[in-house]
C-alpha cells in the first residue's frame, strides 16, 4: 500500500477499493474467510490498525478487542463522533460487507483532518459482528455497551471452540463483563452496503436508513405418521412434509401482506428422508423480519397461527419454538438528517429505506447512542454474504464524500 495522499474523490475511491481488495485476500478461498474472533479477523484488524497509524490516528484496542482509531478534535472535552463497522465475514464472504464501513470511515476521517473540527472522530472496527460462527453476533458492540449474556463464553462454533477460548487465544484475556462506552459518544454513523436490490432499483448510489428491522427466529416441527409410499391412501395420510410445505407458502403470503415484512425458510429437513416413505416429521427454521414493532407482532402472530392451520390441514401437529427475537430499532432523526444533508449536498436525492439486516448500529442505538446508517448501493442484484458481492467505484466515491461531510457537520 502506497503512502501517497489520496485527495481527489477518484483517488480516494481508488484507495478505498485497493484496501478492500487487500482485505479480501485475507483467508481467500472462493470468497474471503475472516470468522469473528479468528485469525483472519485479527489479521484484518492488524492491517487496518497500520493504515490508521499511517493516517495519523491514535490507535487503541479496547477490552473486547475492538479496534478504535482516533482523530483528535480541537476540544477534547466534547463527546466524540464515531463511525465504523466490522471486519469479520461469513464463510466465503464478499469484499464490501462490514469492511467498507471501516475503510470508508478511515478515509473520511483522514479527509476531515486533525484539529479541523471540535469533536474527536473515532473510527471503530467492531469484533464478531456476524452471527454465523457462534450463533450470536454483534459481540464487540454489545460488549462495549455492557450487553454480554452470562452464557456468552460457552457458545461453541462448529469445531467445538468456545467464545471464551477464541477470545483468550487472541491474547485478549477474559471476556469483559461490563461495558465502557462511557461517556457515551455524541453519535455513531455506520456506512454499509445495502445487501439488497432497492437502491439499484431506485437508481440511487446512496440511501439513508430509517430503522433496522425487528426479527424473530423460530424452530417449527411438524409431526405426522410415517408410512409406505405405495399403500396408504391420500385421505388417510399425516404427511409432515405436506404440512411444512403449506406452512412455508402461508408464511410467504403473511409476510407479503404486511408492509416491508419478509419471511424466509432457509432450512427444512424431512424425516426419515427416504424416497419411498411418507415423512413422519419435518423440521424447519423460520426467519421473520419487519421494519416496525406492529408489523413484527402481526407477522409473528399470523405465522404462528399459520403453522397450526398447516398442521391441521395435513392431519399433523405443529410445535413452534421461539429461538430469538430482536425488536426493531429506529435510527436517530437528527443524526440521520445530517447524513441526508450530506447526500443531498452531492446533488443526489437521498433515498430513505429500512435495513432488513441487523447491524452494530442497532446495538449502539439501543444503548442510547444517537445512531444513523449510510447505505451504499449493492450491484449484481444486491447479492451479499457471497464472493459476488459488488459495488461500483462511482458509489464508493460518493459514499466517501457523503460520509466526510456528515462527519464534518456532526463533529463541527
Ligand atoms: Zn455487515
Amino acid at each position: 500500500m502506497s503512502l501517497r495522499p489520496a485527495s481527489t474523490p477518484q483517488q480516494r475511491a481508488d484507495q478505498v477499493l485497493e484496501r478492500l481488495a487487500e482485505l479480501f485476500e485475507i483467508g481467500r478461498r472462493a470468497g474471503t474467510n475472516r470468522p469473528g474472533l479468528g485469525e483472519g479477523e485479527q489479521r484484518a484488524h492488524d492491517l487496518v490498525a497500520s493504515w490508521m497509524a499511517e493516517a495519523g490516528l491514535s490507535v487503541e484496542v479496547d477490552p473486547a478487542g475492538n479496534l478504535i482509531g482516533r482523530l483528535p478534535g480541537s476540544d477534547p472535552s466534547l463527546a466524540e463522533v464515531w463511525t465504523g463497522s466490522h471486519l469479520d465475514t461469513p464463510p466465503d464472504g464478499g469484499m464490501f460487507d462490514g469492511a467498507l464501513g471501516v475503510v470508508a470511515g478511515l478515509d473520511a476521517a483522514a479527509a476531515v483532518g486533525a484539529g479541523s473540527v471540535r469533536r474527536t472522530i473515532a473510527v471503530v472496527a467492531f469484533r464478531l459482528e456476524e452471527g454465523c460462527r457462534f450463533g450470536r453476533g454483534v459481540f464487540g458492540s454489545r460488549a462495549m455497551v455492557g450487553d454480554i449474556e452470562p452464557d456468552e463464553g460457552d457458545l461453541l462454533d462448529a469445531d467445538g471452540v468456545s467464545v471464551a477460548q477464541a477470545f483468550a487465544e487472541l491474547g485478549l484475556g477474559r471476556l469483559p463483563t461490563r461495558g465502557w462506552a462511557d461517556p457515551k459518544p455524541a453519535c455513531f454513523v455506520e456506512t454499509h452496503i445495502e445487501q439488497g436490490p432497492a437502491l439499484a432499483a431506485a437508481g440511487a448510489p446512496l440511501g439513508v436508513v430509517t430503522s433496522i428491522a425487528g426479527m424473530a427466529g423460530f424452530d417449527v416441527v411438524f409431526s405426522g405418521s410415517r408410512g409406505h409410499a405405495g399403500t396408504v391412501p391420500m385421505s388417510l395420510r399425516s404427511d409432515a412434509l405436506g404440512a411444512a410445505a403449506r406452512f412455508v407458502l402461508a408464511a410467504h403470503e403473511v409476510a407479503g401482506s404486511i408492509p416491508g415484512a419478509v419471511a424466509t425458510v432457509g432450512r427444512l429437513v424431512a424425516l426419515p428422508g427416504a424416497t419411498n416413505t411418507i415423512p413422519g416429521r419435518a423440521e424447519l427454521f423460520a426467519d421473520l423480519r419487519a421494519p416496525d414493532a406492529a408489523g413484527l407482532d402481526a407477522l409473528v402472530e399470523r405465522a404462528t397461527a399459520a403453522a397450526a392451520e398447516a398442521a391441521a390441514a395435513a392431519s399433523c401437529t405443529a410445535e413452534v419454538l421461539l429461538r430469538w427475537r430482536y425488536e426493531p430499532v429506529a435510527m436517530d432523526p437528527a443524526t440521520a438528517a445530517a447524513v441526508r444533508r450530506a447526500v443531498a449536498g452531492l446533488g443526489l436525492d437521498p433515498v430513505d429505506l429500512p435495513s432488513g439486516a441487523g447491524h452494530d448500529a442497532a446495538i449502539m442505538a439501543t444503548a442510547g447512542i444517537p445512531s444513523a446508517m449510510l447505505f451504499v448501493r449493492s450491484d449484481a442484484g444486491g447479492v451479499s454474504h457471497a464472493p459476488e458481492e459488488s459495488t461500483g467505484a462511482d458509489a464508493i466515491a460518493l459514499c466517501a464524500q457523503a460520509l466526510e461531510s456528515a462527519l464534518r457537520e456532526l463533529a463541527a
